[in-house]
């Protein structure tokens, strides 16, 4: 049985004040998120914040990059080291943005993914096409190209431990939600693939919906047999909001 993870994707947002307020209201109210495992995964410099102020409530910490080097002249970066010394347990790897603003291709998301495991933390792998490629029925390739890339880095065992983060990216920050249907078909697909290499790894990893996730939509999401809880960007600046999409996992 996979234990369904909710992780919060703050992006560059958050004074300390701000931050102070929402996690506060996080550590708050997970009293009554009953089975859902939940990472916030705030901007590095407050992660020590979050770490203070999440003390006691279960809230995991994930970092949302990582330099694949462990420490050196790399102006601007944080290492997996650093992050597993601030206190995090996870890492997101290959998000759009990072893909899109920052240059990352396959290739060099794979370094990252295979950093991520070297430094002990659960990757949490972002994969997903854009609406052009949806409309040109390019999904089910890119995801597969994307995939298979991390695939032949690493031994497929670590998969059992490790996530993956299905985001159309045509619904990330847009308000347009992936129909369950559509989460779901390539939901579906991403396990088949995992399963194509070892079948009881595809049954353990776990595999996140992410794109305008919200309280209204979680449940019906969470309902499909292979989605495996979320990945929230917008919805987890808002304690409440965060809170009954986990409660809906
Ligand atoms: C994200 O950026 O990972 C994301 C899912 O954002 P949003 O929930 O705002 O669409």
């Amino acid at each position: 049985m996979r234990q369904p993870l909710v992780a919060g994707n703050w992006k560059m947002n958050g004074t300390r004040d701000e931050s102070v307020a929402l996690l506060k209201g996080i550590a708050a109210g997970m009293g009554d998120v009953l089975k859902a495992e939940v990472v916030v995964c705030p901007p590095a410099i407050l992660i020590s914040l979050a770490k203070e102020n999440l003390s006691g409530s279960g809230v995991k910490l994930g970092g949302q990059n990582l330099d694949y080097h462990a420490a050196g002249a790399y102006t601007g970066e944080v290492s997996g080291p650093m992050l597993k010394d601030a206190g995090c347990a996870y890492v997101i790897i290959g998000h759009s943005e990072r893909r899109s603003y920052y240059g990352e291709d396959d290739d060099l998301v794979a370094r990252k993914f295979v950093a991520a495991q070297e430094y002990n933390l659960i990757p949490i792998l972002c994969v997903g096409e854009t609406l052009e490629e949806r409309e040109a029925d390019q999904t089910e390739e890119v995801v597969a190209r994307q995939l298979d890339t991390v695939l032949e880095a690493v031994d497929i065992k670590v998969f059992a431990e490790a996530v993956i983060a299905y985001e159309p990216i045509w619904a990330i920050g847009t308000g347009v939600t992936a129909t369950p249907e559509q989460a779901q078909e390539t939901h579906a697909q991403i396990r088949k693939m995992i399963a194509e290499k070892d079948a009881s790894v595809a049954e353990q990893v776990r595999i996140q919906y992410g794109g305008s996730m919200n309280p209204g939509n979680a449940e019906e999401l969470r309902s499909q047999p292979d989605i495996d809880g979320g990945l929230i960007g917008g919805a987890s600046l808002d304690a409440e909001d965060f809170l009954n999409i986990c409660r809906a996992a």
